[in-house]
């Protein structure tokens, strides 16, 4: 259900793991590793935190009032967000012909995720999530 939100912390560099199974399993899981659980479910949220809001703005912002999260740039683009993985940052040159060659143009910083074989690079795409996330702090 928070599949979206925890791609967005894994951008925003948190290790973040999405759980699956059963509630005592997560719970179990969490305990054991020292996360904090993360739910819409009300039951399980006397075990973690309860997210209210919808959207993943609301949501970001439900962590940062909550001072679970906070957001900084120097973090970013250390985790990947598709497997939770520590991003490798790369040479532009072991990038040439892996990116879109525009992209390759218009960046100097290059990442790789190991495990999912994927670059990543600050494109338009990651300007915007940054225009969205600056709009949630005042
Ligand atoms: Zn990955």
């Amino acid at each position: 259900m928070l599949g979206k939100l925890a791609r967005w912390l894994r951008i925003l560099g948190y290790d973040t793991i999405y759980a699956r199974g059963e509630d005592r399993d997560i719970v179990a899981e969490a305990q054991r590793e020292g996360r904090v659980l993360l739910t819409r479910d009300k039951e399980l949220a006397s075990k973690g935190f309860l997210i209210k809001t919808f959207s993943v703005e609301e949501q970001l912002k439900e962590l940062l009032d909550a001072g679970l999260i906070e957001i900084k740039e120097e973090k970013m683009m250390t985790r990947c967000s598709l497997c939770n993985s520590l991003l490798k940052p790369i040479e532009k040159e072991s990038a040439k012909g892996k990116v879109p060659e525009k992209s390759f143009e218009n960046s100097d910083s290059f990442w790789y995720c190991e495990q999912c074989k994927k670059y990543y690079w600050i494109g338009k795409h990651w300007i915007d999530i940054k225009k969205r996330i600056d709009g949630l702090t005042p």
